[in-house]
């Protein structure tokens, strides 16, 4: 993969329709079949160029399949159940989720599981380690039964791009990516009402010229659309993701080889997100009927269901090393010096 398709590619649609929104070229940039991101090989893990927390530790899905088998049986068992997972990549989480429920919930853990996910590539390495389970893969929450759905996701929403307005002084005006010798941001026409709405820039208290807000459409269709399955079908949808809540600020931020970089002169093989507003998709959610809870912090919903005792528990061997790597693993997940605090999680429900 290289930067040059996404390159030209951007440079002939900007031809065609001027300076591109930019939640479309990041969905260009990660999903394109032709030289998208995610259809790169080693994206994630140490080898790759970023680290999710699944990959951290098992403790990580083993907790959060606890966490879902709990609401299972809170919500009285329902028959003919489905698991899910929106944006699985290395199905690290499933396959955790998958063994924690086995020794809990043995009828939910054979549940049939259905994977949102666009690349090939990462289908294959799906395939690979949930070979022990029934799985059947989608493009879209539209291709998966009318049935109960207990679905989760781990860093997909800031991998769905985001759309960004600027304020000049007097007008809300959308921030678009434009090529001239080189990529540059630059302020594009003013904001209709119906997208000022989408925006919410009315929420904020200070309007000073300059303000970024962001406001990311494919994540109010997703989390619309689950909250509207759930609703009528039944389940529980649980969020994790890097996160913050209001719409304030540019987040864009890109990594290659676990490090920051510019995110348009590497578009295509870095992997480019935001940070995803959780007011947002709770208002969407709540704008179906369904009942949103949270966000609270990862540090704080892992505590809370018992990641330190967990850890406890596995540390029983004889192994400083081991127990070394467990607690060193808890501390990369919930110490606010590392993903504690960054990460939020929140349930529709
Ligand atoms: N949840 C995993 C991977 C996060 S990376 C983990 O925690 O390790 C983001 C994942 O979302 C990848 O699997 C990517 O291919 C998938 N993805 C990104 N955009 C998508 C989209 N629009 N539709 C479906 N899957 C998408």
């Amino acid at each position: 993969m290289s930067s040059e398709k996404f390159r030209e590619w951007a440079k002939k649609e900007i031809s065609k329709t001027g300076p591109l929104h930019l939640s479309d070229a990041i969905s260009a940039a990660l999903t394109h079949p032709d030289f998208g991101y995610y259809h790169s090989e080693e994206i994630i893990g140490n080898r790759g160029d970023f680290v999710t927390a699944p990959e951290v530790s098992q403790m990580f899905g083993e907790l959060v399949g606890a966490f879902l088998a709990y609401i299972w049986e809170q919500s009285g068992r329902p028959a003919n159940s489905l698991l899910c997972e929106f944006g699985p990549g290395r199905g690290t989480l499933s396959a955790d989720i998958n063994s924690a429920l086995a020794q809990i919930s043995p009828q939910f853990s054979g549940s049939p599981l259905h994977l949102i996910e666009t690349s090939t590539s990462l289908r294959e390495i799906q395939e690979t380690t949930l070979r022990r389970q029934t799985v059947y893969w989608h493009n879209s929450l539209k291709e998966i039964p009318n049935q109960p759905l207990f679905a989760v996701a781990n860093e997909f929403f800031d991998a769905l791009g985001v759309n960004q307005a600027i304020f000049d002084g007097t007008s809300w005006r959308h921030r678009l990516l434009d090529f001239d010798t080189q990529f540059e941001l630059v302020s594009g026409p003013i904001l209709s009402n119906s997208e000022l709405e989408e925006f919410n820039p009315i929420s904020l208290k200070n309007q000073d010229k300059g303000t970024i807000i962001e406001y990311s459409p494919k994540a109010v269709q997703i989390s619309t659309e689950i909250a509207l399955h759930i609703k009528q079908f039944g389940g529980a949808f649980l969020v994790i993701d890097y996160g913050k809540t209001n719409q304030i600020g540019d987040t864009i931020q890109a990594v290659s080889n676990h490090k920051p970089v510019e995110p348009w002169s590497n578009a295509g093989i870095a992997d480019i997100s935001h940070w995803v507003d959780f007011d947002c998709i709770k208002r969407a959610s709540e704008n179906t009927g369904a009942r949103f809870v949270g966000p609270v912090s990862q540090s704080q919903f892992f505590t809370q269901i018992g990641i330190k005792q967990r850890a406890e528990m596995l540390a029983n061997s004889q192994n400083p090393e081991v127990n070394r790597a467990l607690f060193a693993a808890v501390d990369r997940l919930i110490s606010p010096a590392h993903m504690g605090n960054l990460f939020q999680v929140g349930l529709i429900i």
